[in-house]
């Protein structure tokens, strides 16, 4: 474990953007967070960043952060009726898992391929892409308590998964501390999206390594590499309209994109930031990524708040031109 007063955060997010922990704790596994917690109080407070590849800090962070360790070793595989129980620790990164089940041939995470993050924040966040999401796959979620030093094993269902969403975005007071995912170890392709059906199967009969590599491919063409420009991936959610608010925009606009959603009509975001002209707009290091509206990026030496003032002024811009309301997906700290 390793405990740093007024700790540097700019390598901790994707967004590289300079800030400072008045204390970051870097902990392997829950045995080092339950000896943390024996000699500081849960109750002076705590939050855990992962990758913090969907954190943006708006400022100086004002109490203690937890960060796990990434350790490749901390991973431990068994096998029951043609699945593989694949558990590993929060801190384990996220692709790497991918690429290894890929490569073991424990299929069902490829479609998740190249997502930035841990382990841990899979099931926090229940991660999305091309029809997949992390909660089809885990069995279970491990969990330590601070305030009871009480560990416990949580099933998928106790999880409250949703959209992006799981019960630990409101349970705050829980670290999450392993995950085990239930894999097949028979391939079946999930192709729903008809450009990833076309693009693999234009490489020929469809396996898992060949979706990983399309999906890379593609994402890379589409996305910045956090390691060359920094970004949280989407900065907004995709919001949800009334079909009467859907129904005058497509009048105005035939050509938007629409789709059915629970609660309404769903409106992609990067259209609307797109459309309002804000797609390659750049002010100082803080812009729009030109090859996909929907992120922000930070082009070097932008702060938190040269970020955070971008999107205000998106969303202001959005609010006159569509009448709707952007709200952040990028945690805000
Ligand atoms: C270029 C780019 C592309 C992206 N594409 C996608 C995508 O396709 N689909 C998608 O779903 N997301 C995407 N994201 C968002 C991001 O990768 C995910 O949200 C990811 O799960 C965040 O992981 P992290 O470890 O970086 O979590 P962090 O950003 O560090 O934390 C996210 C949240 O999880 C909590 N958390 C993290 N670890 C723990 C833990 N062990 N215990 C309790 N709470 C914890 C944090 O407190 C915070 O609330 C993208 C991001 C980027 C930068």
């Amino acid at each position: 474990m390793i405990i740093r007063d007024n700790a540097d955060l700019k390598k901790y997010t994707t967004f590289g953007v300079a800030a400072s922990a008045e204390r970051l704790v870097e902990y392997r596994g829950k045995d080092d967070l339950r000896d943390y917690f024996a000699s500081h109080p849960a109750s002076e407070g705590y939050y855990v960043i992962g990758g913090g590849s969907n954190i943006l800090f708006g400022g100086d962070y004002r109490g203690t952060l937890l960060h796990p360790l990434y350790d490749r070793e901390a991973i431990a595989v068994s096998r029951k009726d043609g699945c593989a129980y694949v558990r590993v620790d929060a801190g384990f990164e996220w692709d790497d898992l991918v690429g290894l089940c890929v490569d073991n041939g424990w299929f069902g995470l490829e479609n998740l391929s190249a997502i930035p993050g841990t382990a841990g924040a899979s099931a926090v966040q229940n991660i999305g892409a091309y029809g997949a999401e992390a909660k089809d796959f885990i069995e279970s979620v491990e969990v330590y308590d601070p305030f009871g030093d009480e560990c416990r094993t949580m099933s998928g269902a106790e999880c409250g998964f949703g959209y992006r969403d799981s019960v630990f975005k409101r349970r705050r007071e829980l670290i999450v501390t392993a995950v085990t995912y239930r894999l097949s170890e028979t391939f079946v392709p999930s192709l729903e999206y008809a450009d990833l059906k076309a693009r693999v199967e234009a490489e020929g009969e469809p396996t898992a390594a060949s979706v990983r590599s399309v999906i890379k491919r593609v994402r890379a063409s589409k996305l910045p590499d956090p390691k060359e420009i920094g970004s949280g991936g989407s900065f907004f959610k995709n919001p949800v309209v009334d079909a009467g608010v859907a129904d005058a925009l497509s009048a105005r606009y035939p050509s938007m994109p629409r789709y059915d959603a629970a609660g309404g009509v769903k409106i992609p975001a990067g259209w609307l930031i797109d459309t309002a002209g804000w797609k390659g707009y750049r002010c100082g290091d803080a812009g729009v990524y030109d090859k996909q509206a929907l992120v922000l990026v930070n082009y070097g030496s932008a702060d938190g708040v040269q970020i955070k003032d971008l999107a205000d002024r998106i969303t202001t811009d959005v609010r006159a031109k569509f009448g709707i309301e952007l709200v952040p997906e990028i945690i805000i700290l």
